[in-house]
């Protein structure tokens, strides 16, 4: 017999985790389901950490989705009596000078009353004396800004959706296939569910999934982040003296010693595509030279630390950057939800929130969909534009 839902949410990342909970919070009777499990290991929500900032360049879109999003993060942890799972870092943004990027998130912040500081070089060398900065440097710092901690922050959204009444399965679904509207999904293990629609939030996946429409407009890129141990009873490499930082020049980022895991360094120029059920989890020579070169040069006293763990993820990058949140152009009551492109953790309340608000409401009620997110936008060529 099969199982029946008004929404199947196919996918328990990030994503796929906020939009079963908003889904199932609007009174839709939802299943979630994920083939190795919520934040597993090959996801790119699988990481230990993930940053939560509001400068996004002159894309004020994502700046607002992230002001959304971090009362919603934090409202949810409360809710599940786990506060720890945001730790309150702030963010310092490191530029040179007359840097495009940095000057249009500075204005971004202040347009939109985001709390923020600008340090000249010597502001900063003086607040942080264990980083290296260049003549020209300047900073932009965010004090409200932060850290999630991903995978168990995942598995916290999707416990919070189950004890809203969502079912979830530990469980694969074969490849959909319809000519309109798609009647029903069948997992690897035989169990045949059906739905009124259908959220694909598979992340690096949806290539596979739909290989012909997604194949060309999702690039899956293979991403190494190295954590040196600090020395012992060192605090200045933990917070609060080491903020999260992105070096913008080196297109290097990363954070404190957090629950004592390790300095995060990451490279967060794309490597090659990958395959996200196979590809090597172990870090290769050249990530992690290029990182310790990177923290020689950036963080000297961390200049012969050891490597104490490595971890090695995927960006499922649209075209330039932006979401997918759109509809099978096919499978009427399909939905396409991914594209995070390095870039989307902070946003799943904001995504889940909108994901439900397209697929729940009618016609009169829907809120105008967001014509970035659109399939249409997406693109055969890869021009990175939204960081
Ligand atoms: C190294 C790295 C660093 C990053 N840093 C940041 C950061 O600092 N800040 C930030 O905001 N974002 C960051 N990101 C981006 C962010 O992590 C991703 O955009 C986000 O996690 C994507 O979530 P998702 O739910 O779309 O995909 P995923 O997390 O990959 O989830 C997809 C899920 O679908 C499941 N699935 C796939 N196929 C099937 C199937 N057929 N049946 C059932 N289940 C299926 C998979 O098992 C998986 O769990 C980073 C990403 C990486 C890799």
């Amino acid at each position: 017999m099969r199982a029946t839902y008004d929404v199947a949410v196919i996918g328990g990342g990030v994503f796929g985790a906020w939009s079963a909970y908003f889904l199932q919070k609007s009174g839709a009777k939802v299943i979630l389901l994920d083939g190795y499990g919520p934040g597993n290991s090959r996801s790119s929500s699988g990481g230990e950490s993930r940053i939560i900032r509001m400068g996004y360049g002159a894309d004020e879109i994502y700046t607002r989705w992230s002001m959304r999003a971090l009362p919603l993060w934090k409202e949810l942890f409360a809710d599940a009596g786990r506060p720890e799972l945001f730790q309150q870092t702030g963010v310092l943004w490191i530029a040179p000078d007359k840097y495009l990027y940095a000057l249009d998130s500075l204005e971004m912040l202040r347009k939109n009353n985001i709390p923020c500081e600008t340090l000249s070089a010597s502001g900063l060398r003086q607040r942080y004396p264990q980083i290296a900065f260049e003549d020209d440097a300047w900073g932009i710092f965010e004090p409200e800004s932060g850290v999630l901690m991903a995978r168990r922050a995942v598995r916290a959204v999707v416990d919070q959706a189950i004890r809203r009444g969502a079912a979830y399965r530990n469980a694969a679904v074969v490849n959909p296939s319809a000519e309109k509207a798609l009647a029903g999904i069948t997992t690897t293990a035989g169990e045949e569910i059906s739905a009124g629609s259908y959220v694909f939030a598979c992340g690096s996946w949806l290539p596979k999934i739909f290989p012909e429409l997604l194949g060309p407009r999702v690039f899956t890129s293979r991403q190494e982040i190295i954590f040196f141990g600090v020395p012992r009873g060192d605090d200045r490499f933990a917070q609060p003296a080491m903020p999260t930082w992105l070096y913008l020049k080196d297109q290097f980022y990363g954070m404190p010693d957090i629950e004592s895991r390790g300095f995060k360094v990451a490279d967060d120029q794309h490597g090659p595509r990958v395959d996200p059920d196979t590809q090597s989890r172990v870090a290769s020579p050249d990530a992690v030279e290029a990182a310790r070169q990177f923290v020689a040069r950036r963080f000297p006293a961390l200049k012969n630390a050891p490597i104490v763990e490595t971890r090695v993820c995927q960006y499922e990058n649209t075209s330039n950057g932006d979401f997918l949140i759109d509809r099978h152009p096919q499978m009427e009551n399909v939905w396409l939800v991914g594209g995070g492109s390095g870039h989307g953790f902070k946003h799943g309340p904001s995504v889940g929130e909108y994901v439900a608000a397209q697929v729940t409401g009618d016609s009169g009620t829907r809120a105008k969909a967001e014509p970035r997110f659109s399939l249409a936008t997406k693109l055969s060529t890869q021009n990175r534009a939204v960081h």
